[in-house]
């Protein structure tokens, strides 16, 4: 049984929307160098899927790879690491991606579980829709553990599995969505974003 309290409940949907990928710039993406300077961070764009996330929820970026808060995070410090290109499949990524991948999930995860007093990690990635993926591009879970978060330690993979089905209904835009405000994900990134300079 989870511990931690819900997360507060807002509108996203006007910040939140598919978007067309051929309005994705991939040009303005790989403007970006390796460099995670706050003003870089301002002008690239991001896509998560279909939906165009806003540069208040990243909060580490590199060439290949991006960091950003939860819409709706399982514990504190539940975020998430995305390729820059939208790629579906973990075996779509190149080597220099999935090396870069790993090496930005290592580096957050370390940064994370000191800044939320964690003990351990979990790394988690539902590789495709029968494993539990609801939006189709690749991302790693990363999850600051504590002791006692969870009743049982590895319901934390059912509570994924669960909060993505609902995850799921609630990316209907027609209907009333339960997310997080971009306000409070914008000031959780605000302070994610002091870890790395
Ligand atoms: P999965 O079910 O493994 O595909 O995980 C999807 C993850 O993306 C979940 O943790 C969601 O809470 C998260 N999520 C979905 N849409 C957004 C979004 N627009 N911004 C940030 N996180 C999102």
């Amino acid at each position: 049984m989870l511990k931690h309290n819900a997360t507060p409940l807002s509108n996203f949907l006007q910040f939140h929307f598919k978007a067309n990928n051929h309005l994705f710039s991939l040009a303005r993406i790989s403007s970006s160098s390796s460099s995670h300077s706050q003003s870089k961070m301002e002008t690239a764009s991001y896509m998560f899927g279909p939906y165009k996330i806003h540069n208040k929820e990243v909060f580490y970026s590199t060439h290949f790879s991006y960091a950003l808060v939860n819409l709706r995070p399982l514990l504190p410090g539940h975020v998430l690491v995305c390729p820059r290109r939208e790629v579906k499949r973990f075996a779509e990524l190149t080597t220099d991606e999935t090396s870069d991948l790993w090496l930005t999930a290592q580096k957050v995860g370390k940064q994370l579980e000191s800044y939320h007093k964690a003990s351990s990690l979990t790394f988690a990635i539902q590789d495709g829709p029968q494993a539990g993926q609801t939006v189709p591009h690749v991302h790693i879970h990363i999850i600051p553990r504590k002791s006692g978060d969870f009743e049982k330690n590895d319901e934390i993979y059912d509570a994924l599995d669960v909060k993505e089905k609902e995850m799921k209904q609630s990316l209907d835009l027609d209907k009333e969505r339960k997310d997080r405000s971009i306000e409070e994900m914008a000031e959780e990134a605000d302070e994610y974003r002091k870890l790395f300079h």
